[in-house]
């Protein structure tokens, strides 16, 4: 059988980065990886990790001879990221990414690219409140979808050569526009880290005798947003800032619901109450029966 990928460039090696490295080098997906990072301590742990044949800090030399170029930094960093290797380029190279916002992804990489490249957005839908190589492990991606975003006109056998990736690592395939993934994302994903990323903001600006207590008795529901909350500050900053009419648009309708069952709490309503918990179990099950739970 022939290996899929030559030579994989890693483009930020934490968490993302690392989970695909330990998944590429456990099924022989490539046959050489290069990672690439900013400080030495992420290299150097690589190295440690062995999740790379090179480690590098200098970009246009990760991606030289490289086939398959997947930027898994925050997307913050991605149009500095995409102006140092973009020159490096050969035509033919597949270059995909792993932000989990797609249309500023395709705005801040595609125009950068060399003639002949292919651009595969992807956002592997998986993760968990760890940061940097270590916290990598290689079935971070199983029994995940793996959500891939190109523009029309983008090369098939491309698109299939990155979704053939995702599927060794496990996850299911879905492509759809940007866009639309940028809506879906802002109310699975976004506006429950802000609801999470609030309760534990407002949690610590209580007094401090009251605080104690919260954490000693944090079991009853407190402790499931305090992981949310817990999430990589940069990454989640940058999602914020690049999703950000989606993620307006849904706490909007957010804030409209929390006044309604506010309203329904004040006025002793509990048939509104018990409507909407019984109609938010269903949703609970639903997960839990398409096996998401
Ligand atoms: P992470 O653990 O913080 O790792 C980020 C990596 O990017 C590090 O290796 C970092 O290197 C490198 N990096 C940052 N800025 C760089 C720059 N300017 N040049 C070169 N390398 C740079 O982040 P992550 O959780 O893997 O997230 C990476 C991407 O995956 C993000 O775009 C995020 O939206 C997406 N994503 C995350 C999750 C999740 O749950 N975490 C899930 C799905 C998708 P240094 O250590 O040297 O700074």
């Amino acid at each position: 059988m022939t290996t899929p990928f030559e030579r994989i460039a890693l483009i930020g090696i934490g968490l993302i980065g690392s989970s695909l490295a330990r998944v590429v080098r456990r099924d022989g997906l490539a046959r050489s990886i290069v990672a690439a990072a900013r400080s030495r301590a992420t290299l150097d742990k690589v190295v440690e990790l062995g999740l790379a044949d090179t480690v590098t800090d200098d970009l246009a030399e990760a991606v030289r001879g490289a086939d398959l170029v997947v930027i898994a930094t925050p997307l913050g960093a991605y149009r500095a990221v995409v102006q140092a290797l973009a020159p490096a380029l050969a035509p033919g190279t597949i270059v995909t990414d792993v932000g989990s916002v797609k249309a500023c992804a395709i705005a801040d990489v595609a125009p950068h690219l060399p003639a002949g490249v292919h651009f595969v957005p992807g956002h592997p839908v998986a993760g968990t409140e760890h940061s940097g190589p270590e916290a990598g492990f290689d079935t971070l991606f199983r029994n995940r979808w793996c959500i891939l975003t190109p523009e029309p006109g983008t090369d098939p056998a491309a698109v299939e050569r990155v979704a053939a990736l995702w599927r060794a690592a496990g996850s299911t395939i879905e492509i759809m526009d940007a866009r639309h993934h940028d809506q879906i994302l802002a109310i699975t994903s976004h506006l429950p880290h802000v609801i999470a990323y609030t309760i534990v903001g407002t949690v610590t600006d209580l007094e401090q005798a009251t605080q104690r207590e919260v954490i000693k008795f944090a079991a009853s529901g407190f402790r499931d947003f305090t992981r949310i909350a817990a999430s990589d500050p940069v990454m989640w900053r940058d999602v914020f800032l690049n999703n950000r009419e989606a993620v307006l648009a849904m706490l909007q309708r957010f804030t409209e619901d929390l006044t309604q069952l506010q309203r329904a709490i004040r006025w002793g309503d509990g048939e509104t109450l018990e409507r909407w918990f019984m109609r938010t179990r269903a949703v609970r099950r639903g997960i839990i029966d398409a096996g998401q739970a």
